[in-house]
């Protein structure tokens, strides 16, 4: 079953959840395919984005197998095994005997632990590394693999994908309890690398960004960038165009 692109994308929410502007340019970008901000907005992936996307295959492949096909894991590191490995029977287990995983949240014929979805609501969706749903538990666990440690607490993607979740949850079901899980095998520093958080489900504010940014795009009003910890890494300023990069690359020439 295809399953249609969404605009809003939970790995990029901390930008778009924060700073209305850059909003804006991810909806101008899909209303205006040809523009040029499609590709200053999708820069062409390096070395490790492409590893960080074997990886995830390789796990979800494993995890398919449930976690029978050891040779699966071939690809990573004794330490990234154990780690994986770890985050499995801790999480991944309870969920994959429960059998409600497969059940009630798995794309009808695809039986993978993946699961890409988009809200009925609003232009929100993307893939979740792992979706369970068990006793009215709730779990959601991402795999990430680079060395930038990156904490579950009020983090804006796990936070898009819970709200993609529950929506997937049939009448009648209860939620009781969320875990949102980053398992991270390569976190520098001798940071946690299975690091747990409860409930953090700001959906309205959400909802409430896209709207606006919509509005705006018909308005044909930019709305002002926002800037905070979430600039990290912004297309937008690689590329020139957010306004505030631009005033503070003119304020240093003239300085
Ligand atoms: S760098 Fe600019 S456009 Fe990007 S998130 Fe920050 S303020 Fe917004």
């Amino acid at each position: 079953m295809a399953v249609r692109q969404a605009i809003f994308r939970p790995s990029c929410a901390d930008k778009w959840a924060n700073c209305p502007f850059y909003a804006y340019k991810l909806y101008q970008a899909a209303k205006e395919p040809h523009s040029r901000l499609q590709t200053d907005l999708n820069p062409a992936a390096g070395k490790a984005a492409e590893i960080g996307t074997a990886k995830h295959e390789a796990v979800a492949q494993w995890l398919i197998s449930r976690g029978r096909d050891s040779g699966r894991l071939s690809f990573f590191t004794p330490a990234e095994r154990r780690c994986i490995q770890l985050a499995f029977e801790r999480y991944i287990a309870p969920h994959i005997t429960a059998n409600q995983f497969y059940v009630e949240l798995s794309l009808p014929r695809v039986k993978t632990p993946q699961r890409r979805a988009v809200s009925r609501y609003v232009d929100l969706g993307g893939t979740m590394d792992f979706i369970g749903f068990a006793g009215g538990e709730l779990l959601l666990l991402d795999w990430k693999f680079g060395k930038v440690s990156v904490s579950p607490v009020m983090n804006e993607q796990l936070s898009c994908y819970l709200e993609l979740a529950a929506e997937s949850i049939p009448a009648g079901r209860t939620m009781s309890s969320v875990k949102l899980v980053i398992v991270q095998p390569n976190a520098g520093n001798g940071e946690e690398r299975i690091k747990e958080s409860g409930l953090y489900w700001p959906a309205e504010r959400y909802k409430h960004a896209i709207r606006a940014a919509k509005k705006a795009y018909k308005a044909g009003e930019p709305p002002a960038a926002c800037e905070g910890a979430h600039c990290a890494f912004c297309p937008l300023k690689n590329a020139g165009i957010c306004p505030l990069s631009i005033f503070a690359g003119l304020a240093e020439m003239t300085a």
